[in-house]
């Protein structure tokens, strides 16, 4: 973004149009963290959270029309739309989510509201596709995007394969070890 060099630990942007991230240094990015602003660019947080109330009917996961046990959701504030994407033989399939169906779903789950659009993710994993239980996190998008290019090289056959597992695997206890129960949560359970 500018000349300043970058280390291995640097922040992200995103450009809200391309929805493409690029890499900043702490000055760049500190120029983007303003919420509300009218700007091209949107700083990615780096804060992760977990959801420990969070619920989801059997019959809801199918309604999102996702068939991996996987997926990130995130909403988009330019096209006004809540997208899903989950790993898969072919790369990372990215499909919008029908908007009632989702709206059901933050009806539900009111602690969802204090994920922000573009820049942050509500990671889903249900480890067993016939009796889905589900946890929740918000994570970063740059880091989504990370997992799912890793999981590109490493996918095999149908359901990812050994090595994509363990990538997924790592990926999960990062996000546990990071991720904090979200402010006031717990959900009604
Ligand atoms: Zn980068
Ligand atoms: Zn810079």
């Amino acid at each position: 973004m500018c000349a300043e060099p970058i280390g291995d630990e640097h922040p992200h942007v995103v450009n809200l149009e391309s929805r493409a991230l690029m890499c900043t240094c702490r000055g760049c990015y500190l120029l983007f963290t303003a919420e509300d602003a009218t700007l091209r660019y949107r700083a990615v947080p780096d804060r992760y959270l977990s959801f420990p109330g969070f619920r989801l009917g059997a019959g809801e996961w199918d309604e999102l029309q996702i068939p991996v046990g996987l997926a990130f959701l995130f909403s988009n504030s330019v096209q006004e739309r809540t997208v899903a994407f989950y790993p898969g033989p072919a790369g990372a399939t990215e499909s919008e989510l029908p908007l009632d169906a989702w709206q059901r779903i933050v009806a539900s789950n009111p602690d969802l509201g204090v994920l922000r659009p573009d820049v942050e993710a509500l990671l889903l994993r249900s480890p067993d596709r016939d009796q889905p239980s589900f946890s929740a996190h918000l994570v970063p998008v740059d880091a989504c995007y990370e997992l799912v290019g890793r999981l590109r090289s490493l996918w095999r056959g149908f359901d990812g394969g050994q090595e994509a597992h363990a990538a997924i695997e790592e990926f999960f206890a990062h996000v546990r070890d990071r991720s904090r129960p979200v402010p006031g949560g717990g959900g009604a359970g």
